[in-house]
């Protein structure tokens, strides 16, 4: 079933996040991971900005989406770990993104999305980590597999799996490109806030 989508808030600071209500779910990971590309294939929609330059995007942004059987509102997360940003941007990075994880009660999911290329990176580990301690469930949306051959997929996932990676359910593999894994994120997305919100 078709979602309606549209934009509900871009918050450059925690002031401008709209109220707690709807359950949310919110879509993290490394600049230039494919977040934006994904987030709109996810929404059908094209309303997340694909950076031609990576590391632009510092805001938090707020999707409201009608599914149908549930209604949320799919959170865009900034993009983490670009080499070139300053300290005062990886603080302002830091700040936005834990006063939102932190103090946000409808905050029912996080997707982490890592390169499917390249598995979880060292600072994807310490995201990992970081939701952890503070009891924030997610699940591994990994990205861009268009550029790893249908047959090898299965098994790269596999080797990820038994690397220890850790998720709430089996990693979807997706890529906005192709669009595959796409209608697999919003069932589970869809069932996850069935289950959630009982
Ligand atoms: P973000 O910084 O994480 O939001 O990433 P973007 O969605 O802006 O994408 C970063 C770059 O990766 C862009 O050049 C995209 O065209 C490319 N990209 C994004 N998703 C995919 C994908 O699924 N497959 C491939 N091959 N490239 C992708």
């Amino acid at each position: 079933m078709s979602w309606k989508v549209s934009v509900e808030a871009t918050a450059f600071n925690s002031g401008q996040f709209p109220p707690d209500g709807l359950p949310e779910i919110a879509m993290a990971g490394r600049s230039n991971v494919g977040k934006s590309t994904l987030v709109n294939a996810i929404l059908g929609s094209k309303l997340a900005h694909v950076g031609s330059a990576p590391g632009k995007t510092r805001s938090v942004n707020f999707y409201l989406v009608d599914a149908g059987t549930v209604s949320f509102r799919l959170v865009d997360l900034p993009g983490y770990g670009y080499a070139e940003r300053s300290k005062t941007e990886k603080k302002a990075w830091s700040q936005l993104t834990s006063s939102y994880v932190e103090n946000r009660n409808s905050l029912v999911l996080v997707c982490h999305l890592a390169d499917f290329r390249h598995g979880l990176l060292p600072n994807d580990r310490a995201l990992q980590d970081w939701l952890s301690e503070r009891g924030k469930p997610f699940i591994v949306l990994f990205t861009k597999a268009d550029k790893i051959s249908k047959g090898k997929r299965r098994s790269l996932l596999q080797q990820y799996v038994k690397d220890g990676l850790r998720s709430i359910d089996v990693p979807i593999v997706t890529s906005g490109e192709d669009r595959s894994g796409v209608s697999e994120a919003r069932t589970f997305m869809e069932n996850f806030l069935i289950t959630a919100i009982r």
